[in-house]
């Protein structure tokens, strides 16, 4: 069993304040595998006044050196790319394959690609007698949630270093053990004590601690709405910048001239998707009602070949999810979907055959969902997809937008200039139109109550800055 029974403060890895251990659950085996320290609200000060000391000379490093850390990074992350994403799948039931390519490749890409940002942004601009500049905006709090966990920090931590800001992270407490591998290759990779620091620890305890610390400059938080709305008022009261990646309900909006084999496959990878533990996972299904039982059977169909079970089992296509509350949360879900009187066509809340023991959840399919439904309204975070028929364009337009979040989606429509003007109308941060692919450099956040703030690429760097007019 891993046991890491330190944190990473001002450049060294040191006991916290507390003696006490957070176990990690293993998701598809139900055991501990690793035990993780847990810090203090006294721990995250000493973090913060590290992260505050450091950020004089840091912030004042060359664009290039912050460049070449930020490309070290990447190094380490690729050199350890195996391991991470075994440990990820551990703690969050990935299909390995997958936490390859997402889990760990993606936050791979995020390091190498703000290493490459930095030298490429312009720092000044010149208007009339003023000289306006970008300045780091000081120290970061970064609070980051379990179901992408690596992805997630390296969001916030690698445009962070690369603007000049010095970073306290707050992994999420049930995936934290990737971050301490994290911090270990930040660490090898030689940055200035006090630039990095990791305070695992209970949200309430350390998240509350540092979304009120006057010394925190900015809050980058990815998490639940209630959470990151509970934050941004405790931020209020020292006026802290705040970013928020919140939750959502996406919605896969089926125009009739779609290609329904397409759109069906795209709909459902993007539904099912790390078990539904996904942010933007579309799980409702927009389908013009003349084509509805056609829809229903091809997705009934497809749902079979999503084939559950270990996450190390290069069959499996959904692997269990993070821990008994997520899955007992979703089973709750699908009995409250039938209690409502939406129809089960798939799955189900029993535990799939042969799988006792891990947080097991069928892939389950609910048709003729009325959009008011709680299943059609709130996030289940869950493999569980409700199609929702509709009568009109204009109709399906009105059902993906009714809810309160907004951040994500897709359309699909043989025509693509239709489908393109039925995309600008949906009131979502991202959408896919046929199938459009992930980008990574693509400005990544929310409309409405998922969030605002956005991550990633060029416009992700730039919240990392204030700006700053010196009149000459
Ligand atoms: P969460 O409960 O909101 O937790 C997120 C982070 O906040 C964790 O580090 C958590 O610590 C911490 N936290 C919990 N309570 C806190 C408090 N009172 N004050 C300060 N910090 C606190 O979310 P989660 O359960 O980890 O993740 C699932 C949710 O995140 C879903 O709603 C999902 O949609 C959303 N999400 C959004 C995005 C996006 O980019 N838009 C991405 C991924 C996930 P502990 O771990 O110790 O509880
Ligand atoms: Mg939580």
């Amino acid at each position: 069993m891993e046991v890491r029974d330190r944190i990473y403060i001002d450049g060294s890895w040191v006991k916290p304040s507390s003696d006490k251990l957070t176990q990690l659950f293993n998701s598809a085996t139900e055991e501990v595998f690793a035990q993780v320290a847990t810090s203090t609200p006294e721990d995250a000060d000493k973090a913060v006044a590290a992260a505050k000391k450091a950020f004089k000379d840091w912030s004042n490093t060359s664009k290039d050196e912050r460049s070449k850390y930020l490309a070290k990074i990447t190094e380490g992350l690729q050199a350890r790319t195996q391991e991470l994403a075994s440990v990820i799948s551990k703690e969050v039931g990935t299909p390995v394959t997958l936490s390859q390519l997402i889990q760990v490749g993606l936050p791979t890409t995020t390091f190498s690609s703000m290493s490459e940002l930095i030298t490429q942004i312009e720092m000044e601009d010149r208007i009339n007698n003023s000289l306006v500049i970008k300045q780091p905006r000081g120290v970061v709090a970064a609070i980051t949630p379990w179901n992408y966990p690596l992805h997630q920090i390296a969001a916030k931590v690698a445009p962070a270093l690369a603007a000049g800001c010095t970073v306290v992270l707050k992994p999420a407490g049930l995936a934290a053990l990737d971050a301490f591998l994290l911090a270990e290759i930040i660490d090898e990779a030689g940055l200035p004590a006090g630039v990095f620091n990791l305070v695992p620890g209970a949200g309430r305890e350390i998240g509350e601690k540092l979304a009120t610390h006057p010394d925190v400059d900015f809050i980058s938080f990815t998490g639940s709405t209630e959470v990151g709305s509970h934050i941004a008022e405790l931020a209020a009261k020292t006026i802290k910048r705040v970013a928020l990646e919140l939750g959502g309900k996406s919605a896969t909006v089926i125009l009739e001239d779609a290609d329904l084999s397409k759109a069906v496959s795209g709909g459902l990878f993007m539904c099912y998707l790390n078990s539904g533990q996904t942010c933007v996972a579309q799980t409702r299904m927009i389908v013009p009602r003349s084509k509805l039982s056609e829809i229903e059977e091809r997705v009934v169909s497809e749902t079979a070949t999503y084939t559950v079970g270990d996450p190390f089992d290069p069959m499996t296509r959904v692997g269990p999810l993070v821990s008994r509350s997520q899955a007992d949360r979703v089973k709750d879900y699908i009995r409250l979907g039938e209690q409502e009187g939406a129809k089960l066509i798939a799955g189900g809340a029993d535990t799939p055959e042969g799988l006792q023991k891990g947080y097991y959840v069928k892939p389950t399919v609910f048709t003729n969902v009325n959009n008011k439904m709680k299943i059609a309204q709130e996030e289940i975070f869950g493999p569980v997809l409700s199609i929702i028929p509709y009568d009109s364009e204009q109709e399906a337009i009105e059902i993906a937008n009714d809810s309160i979040y907004g951040l994500s989606g897709a359309v699909w429509s043989s025509d693509q200039e239709r489908a393109i003007k039925v995309a600008k109308q949906i009131r979502t941060g991202q959408v896919e139109v046929n199938g459009g692919m992930f980008n990574p450099l693509a400005p990544f956040g929310g409309f409405k109550q998922s969030g605002y703030g956005r991550e990633l690429g060029k416009y992700g760097l730039e919240e990392f800055f204030e700006i700053q007019s010196l009149q000459l």
